[in-house]
């Protein structure tokens, strides 16, 4: 999809969307990444439309309900020298997606998750999405929620990510660092981004978040960094329990981060040594028309389980 951008932007005057892709413009460019080398993946939604509306040339896929991040997973593993981000809602990514949301912690690829949390399946009217508490009614309910409620950065964290945050839409600069940190990051990162949706969620508003949003950082004592195995958990729990404040006060920041576990880049790498240098994105499959790869040969050497 890379070059077709869209020339308006659909998104409701006021949605949350917009801080985040601004915040992850500006992450992109403050980093100096190439934008030929950054693919944005996203699934379905009001957050799936974040590729049509970039105002950079990266490229775009625009994929199904709930399996952004199983393309990202493969676009990364095909061409790994590529800075791969997913962009989906809470309904798409912990919803329909929550099964491929969970076994990616198992592998730790080396790629950006954004989740667009609102509360809501927006696109569709304003169901209630995952993330929405038990017994809140939002104003397209017609009585209030009776499922309990998913908390991403304790699923993350229990399913292996090791980079996991929370950010507040509205807070643009302090989104941009959380996305900055988390490309930087080496393996799958998560941030579950707060992001009102004034059309269709009246309980969780601009004014409900901007007088309860605290940043972690303003803690010195706060250090979610794991420097030893024997660390990780420790850390683990103290961010699991963090993430569980949700009251008066909201932390955002970043809760847990191990770079101490190998990427499945690396796990790659150690059983097929040219993996880097000849990832399969590059490798001549064709001459004159003719397949010249044995697809045998191949499976057999990245006989990776
Ligand atoms: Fe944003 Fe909600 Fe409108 Fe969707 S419905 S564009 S999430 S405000
Ligand atoms: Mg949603």
């Amino acid at each position: 999809m890379a070059g077709l951008k869209v020339e308006w932007n659909d998104w409701c005057p006021g949605c949350g969307n917009f801080g985040i892709l601004s915040a992850e413009q500006q992450a992109i460019q403050e980093l100096g990444l190439d934008p030929k080398k950054v693919v944005i993946v996203s699934g379905i939604g009001c957050s799936g439309k974040i590729p049509h509306f970039m105002r950079l040339p990266v490229s775009g896929v625009h994929t199904l309900h709930g399996r952004a991040l199983t393309f990202a997973i493969g676009i990364k593993l095909a061409n790994p020298s590529l800075e791969v981000i997913v962009n989906g809602g809470d309904g798409d990514q912990l919803g329909i997606g929550i099964g491929h949301f969970v076994s990616a912690g198992r592998r730790n690829v080396d790629i950006t998750v954004i989740i667009h949390n609102n509360g809501v399946y927006g696109l569709t009217k304003g169901q209630a999405s995952p993330t929405l508490k038990l017994g809140v009614k939002t104003k397209s309910l017609p009585q209030p929620n009776i499922n309990s409620d998913i908390n991403p950065i304790a699923v993350a964290i229990a399913a292996g990510y090791t980079f996991a945050a929370r950010g507040y839409a509205y807070d643009v600069k302090h989104l941009k660092e959380l996305i900055k940190k988390a490309i930087k990051h080496k393996g799958l990162a998560m941030i579950d981004v707060l992001q009102p949706c004034p059309t269709y969620n009246d309980i969780q508003t601009k004014e409900y978040y901007d007088k309860r949003v605290y940043k972690l950082d303003d803690d010195p004592t706060w250090d979610p960094v794991v420097k030893k195995p024997e660390e990780v958990e420790e850390k683990m729990n103290k961010a699991i329990d963090k993430s569980m404040e949700w009251g008066d006060r909201i932390p955002i920041g970043v809760f847990y981060q191990n770079e101490l576990v190998p990427t499945y880049e690396q796990r790659i790498l150690q059983r097929s040594p040219s993996y880097l240098d000849n990832p399969p994105a590059s490798q001549t499959v064709e001459f004159e028309g003719k397949p010249i790869t044995d697809i045998d040969d191949i499976l057999k050497e990245r006989s990776i389980g």
